[in-house]
């Protein structure tokens, strides 16, 4: 008698190196190799049909069907291999879609699922670039964009209520740079009331995947800016799309064939690589973020520190509560005197270095009302609380000691403590 497979379920930490990579098909290779061809020898003129038609949706595959791969624009087998073993990182997930960057992520979940006519409400302030393609993209396609401020938990019930022929929720939490947090479960309990049922998708770029569960929230996408601490090193591009059904995934595939968007090969395997140690790097980065933003709060040049474990605001005490594991990573500082005060700040740090992006092993700051945020208009910036005194501190896994004594040598600079 066959004996059943033991059925056996691990943590993520364990399910990231043990799942969804088959060594036999890496000619016995112990970790994945690199697959770089475009294109792909069908083992018939048979196979090749049967490829076509799964591809293009006029069958499903036979399950444990071995379908012939095509073309590399449509997929490869490092991108297969990464979209297999990046499911285990966020629970709740079933499959996974791998773009060459987080913008590349975000504007074809966009055109795939809001076209022309409908309408999509979001959370605001938004990452730069998702601002622009609203602005510049979606909206002149003739998509309506409803904007709610981040954290306004009866505001974003009412837009999502009101929203005729809505598609997609849209929300970014914690917002960047000011932490701001939008309830994940009520946004999904409004939508699931909406005649409609628009999809609700997360970036999780900021807590995510280790310390915000959107999917498991109810929220269908979650979406990563891959590049930040998914790949962790500030050495390469990259975005992922998780959802809890399958066929959501399939359908982003079918468009980034399309849009030509695909992560490619190399840049797959490396990112393949990271995923093990991203609840490492994670835990440290927090670890070490919220020792500096504890301790600096009350030095005489800080106005305030925003950071989720600092939280004062009932309601967004209520949120943290209910969907943030740990505060993460990223401190943004609001300091006295404004714009030449953050800019002495930036001047005056040694270890951490001034550049935009965040979530790398290394740590670096920036002025985001002078860069990262520049494209918002001045009432915008003052609306979403985004000042002239802000820096943002994307901590990393440096000894926590040396940082912290290089964050108050650069806020000594310009007010000396005690
Ligand atoms: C960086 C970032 C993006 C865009 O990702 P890219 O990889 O730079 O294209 C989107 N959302 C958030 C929250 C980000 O931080």
């Amino acid at each position: 008698m066959k004996r059943p497979k033991p059925s056996y379920v691990v943590r993520p930490e364990t399910a990231v190196l043990t799942r969804g990579f088959d060594p036999r098909l890496s000619v016995g290779s112990a970790r994945p190799a690199v697959f770089r061809s475009s294109t792909y020898v069908f083992s018939s003129p048979e196979s090749a049909a049967r490829a076509f038609d799964i591809a293009l949706g006029r069958a499903r595959p036979a399950v444990g069907e071995s379908v012939d791969l095509i073309y590399s624009r449509l997929s490869h087998p490092n991108a297969e291999i990464l979209e297999d073993q990046i499911v285990p990182l966020e629970q709740g997930a079933s499959a996974a879609a791998v773009f060459n960057s987080g913008m590349a992520a975000i504007s074809t979940l966009l055109l795939t699922f809001c076209p022309p006519g409908t309408a999509l409400v979001h959370s605001t302030p938004l990452y730069g670039g998702t601002q622009l393609l609203l602005r510049s993209l979606l909206e002149p396609l003739g998509v309506r964009t409803i904007a709610v401020d981040a954290g306004d938990t009866a505001g974003l019930a009412v837009a999502i209520a009101s929203t005729a022929k809505l598609r997609l929720v849209f929300v970014e939490t914690p917002a960047n740079p000011t932490l701001r947090m939008t309830d994940i479960r009520s946004a999904v309990e409004s939508a699931r009331r909406h005649p409609d049922a628009p999809l609700v998708a997360v970036d999780n770029t900021f807590l995510g995947p280790s310390f915000q569960h959107p999917l498991q929230l109810g929220a269908d996408l979650a979406v990563y800016s891959a590049t930040k601490y998914l790949a962790g090193f500030s050495d390469m591009l990259a975005g992922v799309v998780l959802a809890r059904d399958g066929g959501l995934v399939a359908t982003l595939r079918g468009m980034r064939a399309v849009l030509g968007n695909i992560l490619q090969p190399d840049e797959c395997w490396l990112l393949n690589t990271r995923l093990v140690t991203v609840p490492l790097r994670m835990n440290r980065q927090s670890k070490n973020a919220q020792r500096i933003a504890e301790a600096i709060a009350s030095h005489p040049a800080v106005r305030r520190v925003h950071y989720p474990s600092l939280e004062t605001d009932p309601e967004q005490c209520r949120i943290r509560d209910a969907q943030c594991d740990y505060p993460g990573g990223i401190v943004t500082l609001d300091l006295h005197g404004g714009r030449p005060a953050a800019f002495t700040f930036l001047r005056g740090l040694r270890i951490a270095k001034n550049a935009v992006s965040l979530g790398g092993v290394e740590s670096l700051a920036c002025h985001p009302r002078t860069t990262t945020h520049s494209e918002m208009t001045l009432e915008e910036l003052d609306r979403a609380g985004v000042t002239e005194g802000m820096v943002r501190l994307s901590v990393g896994i440096e000894d926590w000691r040396d940082l912290l004594a290089d964050v108050r040598a650069a806020l000594d600079a310009i007010a000396p403590a005690g």
